[in-house]
């Protein structure tokens, strides 16, 4: 093949970027440019569809631009999004009829809550691996037709259509040609059968949502049509939403395998193979990125605070100037000294799911300084993520060969040996960080065969670190029993008596 390069669009919650890839999946050059976050009221999150295009297009062009980057030296586009964004056009004009409901919104909220405690919960959780919650699109779709005038009968007379971010820049990109999704974005819809591999009729009775307006399904590397640009027409082949490109990316193709991105929360999945496993702790059951032919499943759960409470110790406690800081400060001490901090400051999530557990700072003495309290917070990260590992390994019944990490907290190596050390597991962060844009990437470029094989490309690509455990096990266990204690007085903190 003699086009050099894969292009990835990475369309993020807050920015969005451009990375170009070569045959050895090495970074040729990238671009972003942040886009307008709108809050019309309290707890309520959009962004503008058009300016989401709008800056897509632009780092694409600067990218290719800075680094004399030919379109037709492109050989496939993958695109990797936000999930869940919900974004309702005019077929007919292409005009948006409201703006893109963002995943963090919490305008359907009470609706979920009714659903909550009715049997369509539980059928919720057997077709599309999710529980009922104002995060996923069904309820912002919902919405949109409940809410904006005439939308309910235009969307009846087949008049709109939606689409989740990457459907969305895809119609764009082919000119309203191509209304597609791919199965990890469309598995995050709640109206998606994940057993089936189709939309959901009972559901999309239930939310009043005409088939005519959702994307056909295909796999996360298939044939979603092409974007003609300045006289190139490049294929578009990948498309998968960012934590499981991201997963995809770290080549977690096998059963068992797992990844955690450490941002502003953490995002744990695992690849479950070729059938679904239903969580008894919370944990989601989604689709995993796959090429063309197959199907896999990914278990999913988060961590609300872990890279925030870096952000929290800087912004507003100020005993750091930089989250990198944290590392050295972390390293000034031998040890937490009985310190436990439970960064809870949203509750907590699985295995837990108290959302009236709070953050606490517990086992100070007069002896505790700024290091011991900036040890612990990093600390509170790894023990939240392990208690998320662990649950995942015990309902998959497999250990990973290695825990792969990326995302900004990824980069501190104090956090990464402790996680090791509390895991038991190795701790292994690639040289490239661009994990979630590599997994788009790679999707695209194997479906045209520049890529030859999925495994070859994890298989020679650069480990920057792997952090093997070193911790004696009394220390393991005697650090894990005071973490154990101080989940224990954080949880119910906020509930009325
Ligand atoms: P997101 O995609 O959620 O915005 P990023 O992957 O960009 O997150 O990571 C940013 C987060 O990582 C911030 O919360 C920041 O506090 C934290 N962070 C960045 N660098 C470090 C570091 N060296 N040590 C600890 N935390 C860090």
């Amino acid at each position: 093949m003699r086009e050099k390069y894969i292009l990835a669009l990475d369309e993020g919650t807050t920015s969005a970027r451009a990375v170009i890839f070569d045959r050895r999946l090495r970074i040729v050059g990238s671009a972003q440019k942040e886009f307008t976050q709108i809050y019309p009221r309290a707890g309520w999150v959009e962004h503008d569809p058009m300016e989401i295009y709008a800056s897509q297009y632009a780092v694409m062009t600067e990218a290719l631009m800075k680094n004399d980057v030919e379109p037709s030296q492109i050989a496939a586009l993958g695109i990797t999004n936000q999930r869940e964004t919900t974004i309702v056009w005019n077929k007919k004009t292409g005009r948006p009829i409201y703006n893109a409901i963002v995943w963090q919104c919490r305008r359907t909220s009470d609706y979920c809550t009714k659903i909550k405690n009715t049997p369509l919960a539980e059928y919720i959780r057997h077709t599309t691996g999710l529980v009922p919650d104002a995060y996923f699109s069904a309820t912002k779709i919902k919405w949109i037709l409940d809410n904006v005038a005439g939308a309910r009968e235009m969307a009846e007379r087949g008049e709109l259509l939606f689409g989740t971010v990457d459907t969305w820049l895809l119609w764009k990109l082919t000119d309203g040609r191509s209304h597609k999704t791919d199965e990890t974005n469309a598995a995050r819809t709640m109206i998606y059968n994940i057993n089936t591999h189709d939309w959901d009729e009972k559901l999309l009775c239930e939310f009043g949502i005409p088939r005519s307006m959702l994307p056909e399904v295909l796999a996360s590397g298939d044939d979603f049509g092409y974007f003609e640009y300045n006289g190139a027409k490049i294929p578009i082949t990948g498309m998968a939403g960012d934590q499981q490109s991201s997963l995809f990316g770290h080549g977690c193709f096998e059963r068992g395998s797992m990844k955690n991105t450490y941002g502003t929360g953490c995002f744990v999945l695992a690849n479950t193979g070729d059938a679904p496993i239903y969580s008894k702790n919370g944990l989601v059951t989604t689709a995993a990125a796959t090429l063309h032919g197959s199907h896999s499943y990914a278990l999913e759960g988060s961590v609300f605070t872990a890279g925030a409470v870096v952000q929290w110790l800087r912004d507003e406690l100020g005993v750091i100037k930089t989250a990198a800081e944290s590392e050295a400060c972390a390293e000034a001490v031998k040890s937490n000294e009985g310190v436990y901090i439970v960064p809870a400051f949203t509750g907590m999530g699985a295995p837990y799911w108290n959302m009236y557990a709070r953050g606490t700072i517990i086992g100070l003495t007069r002896g505790t300084g700024k290091n011991h309290i900036v040890r612990a917070a990093l600390e509170g990260i790894a023990y939240q993520s392990k208690d998320v590992l662990d649950t995942m390994m015990e309902e998959i019944g497999a250990v990973p060969y290695e825990l792969e990490v990326d995302g900004g907290a990824s980069a501190n190596n104090f956090l990464m040996q402790f996680q090791s050390d509390i895991t038991g597991l190795t701790v292994a962060r690639p040289r490239l960080l661009e994990t979630t844009a590599a997994g788009a990437a790679m999707l695209a470029g194997l479906y045209v065969g520049y890529f030859d094989s999925a495994e070859e490309i994890i298989r020679t690509r650069e480990i920057e670190r792997r952090f093997e455990p070193k911790m004696a096990k009394s220390d393991v266990s005697r650090l894990l029993e005071g973490w154990n204690k101080a989940v224990f007085r954080a949880l119910d903190w906020e509930k009325q008596e």
